[in-house]
């Protein structure tokens, strides 16, 4: 008879999370094998940050996280911070730098990252298997025997480290979704976040005439949240840092406010520009803030033809609010397709914070994208991957 071969932990998922987690077990003497479905590690990490992977932020924190246990990524991003990240590629010699709100990049390539983790997992004793589907998983007596690609590994640790919903073209699936609620464990409705937003046909014929201009300095927000970063109009609605952000926190038949001079009394601008050179066309003296194409298109908007000394206090109010609080109403999102991340998955109620453990499923944890954790764009996501993967690590 042949015996089926075991291991202490099983990872399904070499990304960012579970490398990290393989990692951390194997340091402690745990045998680990990594599966992935896709021909190479880490690919989001390669894609990640224009290739040049934005790998953690100075300032991350948990207020940077989505969540509806916001407390809940606490314990694992004290526990394995930006700072212990920075010291491992610091240890592997490669080279990096702030871009910008403590965003860190490597200076070479993100192709580093993934070596630096691949290296660190064969250091660690850590196997890894690419090409390999995940066709079933029993849960038995001494922990679970997982059927991959036709072949049965049995494991006293699972770790599911599969990721989210986004970009399914670079190999995301619903697996931790579907092995969770399999397990009895809830799972908060995924959606596409860190996403473009999109417009209905009314405002797209307006606005597609606007598609390449970008906002260097615009302030977008729903509600109370606020974001200052670039808008870029685009064939379909709006991207751009800023707008990416607000995505995470928009929902369908809501609104956001788009400031496109923050911090710019324009109101007071105008007027003053009225008192001095009434002459002035209205999208000249708006030109001096706002790309001329984009000052010339809300001109037109508002209807005014002739200059300033032929607008009322009331037109300017007029166009002091197109400019300042534009109030839009995007029809939706740019989907799946281009999404970033995930927000919403495995309820984090189900799962412990200080081992990403499932607390009625003894040996079965999930880290990374896959739980309801959700980090802004700049860093975060990978530092909740590198926090949630070394503490289930410790653990599994
Ligand atoms: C274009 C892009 C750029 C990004 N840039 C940044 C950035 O610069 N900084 C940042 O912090 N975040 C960035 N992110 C987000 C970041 O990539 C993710 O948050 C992070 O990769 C999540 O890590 P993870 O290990 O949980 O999941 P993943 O990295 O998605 O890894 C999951 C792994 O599981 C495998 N898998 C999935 N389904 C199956 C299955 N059914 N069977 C077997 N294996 C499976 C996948 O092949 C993959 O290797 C970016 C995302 C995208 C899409």
């Amino acid at each position: 008879m042949i015996r089926t071969p075991s291991v202490d932990v099983l990872v399904i998922g070499a990304g960012a999370a579970g490398m990290m987690c393989a990692v951390e077990a194997g340091k402690r003497g745990r045998s680990v094998l990594v599966v992935d479905h896709a021909d190479a590690p880490g690919e989001k990490i390669r894609i990640s940050g224009g290739g040049r992977c934005n790998f953690t932020n100075l300032g991350c924190s948990p207020k940077n996280f989505l969540s509806q246990n916001p407390r809940f990524a606490i314990s694992a991003l004290a526990r394995y911070t930006q700072h212990d990240f920075i010291a491992l590629v610091d240890r592997h010699r490669i080279a990096w730098h702030e871009k910008t709100l403590g965003q860190l990049f490597c200076d070479g390539s993100a192709k580093q990252i993934i070596a630096m983790l691949t290296e660190e997992m064969e250091r660690a004793g850590a196997v890894l298997r690419l090409s390999t589907a995940i066709d079933d998983i029993v849960r038995t007596e001494e922990g679970f025997d997982v059927r991959l690609s036709g072949r049965d590994v049995r494991c006293t640790s699972l770790v599911v480290a599969s990721g989210g919903k986004s970009i399914p073209k670079m190999g995301a699936t619903g697996l931790a979704y579907d092995i969770a609620e399999r397990f009895g464990l809830a799972v908060v409705p995924p959606r596409p976040a860190l996403v473009p937003l999109t417009f209905g046909p009314a405002m797209l014929a307006r606005l597609s005439p606007l598609a390449g201009i970008a906002v260097e300095e615009a302030e977008v927000g729903h509600g109370k949240t606020r974001f200052r970063e670039a808008v870029l109009f685009t064939h379909r609605g709006l991207s751009g840092p800023a707008v990416l952000q607000i995505s995470s926190y928009w929902r369908d038949g809501e609104d956001i406010v788009v400031s496109l001079a923050p911090g710019v009394n324009v109101l007071e601008g105008l007027r003053a520009a009225r008192a001095r050179h009434g002459r002035q066309a209205v999208q000249t003296v708006l030109a001096e803030i706002l790309p001329k194409r984009l000052a010339q298109a809300i001109v037109e908007a508002e209807g005014i033809t002739g200059n300033l000394a032929d607008c009322s206090d009331k037109v300017l109010a007029r166009i002091d609010q197109a400019v300042s609080a534009w109030r839009i109403r995007p029809e939706g999102t740019e989907g799946w397709r281009t999404a970033e991340v995930t927000l919403g998955g495995v309820d984090t109620a189900g799962l412990d914070q200080q081992t990403m453990a499932a607390k009625a499923v003894p040996g079965l944890f999930f880290v990374g994208e896959a739980v309801d954790v959700t980090g802004w764009l700049g860093g975060y996501n990978f530092q909740w991957a590198w926090s949630s993967g070394w503490a289930a690590g410790q653990a599994a």
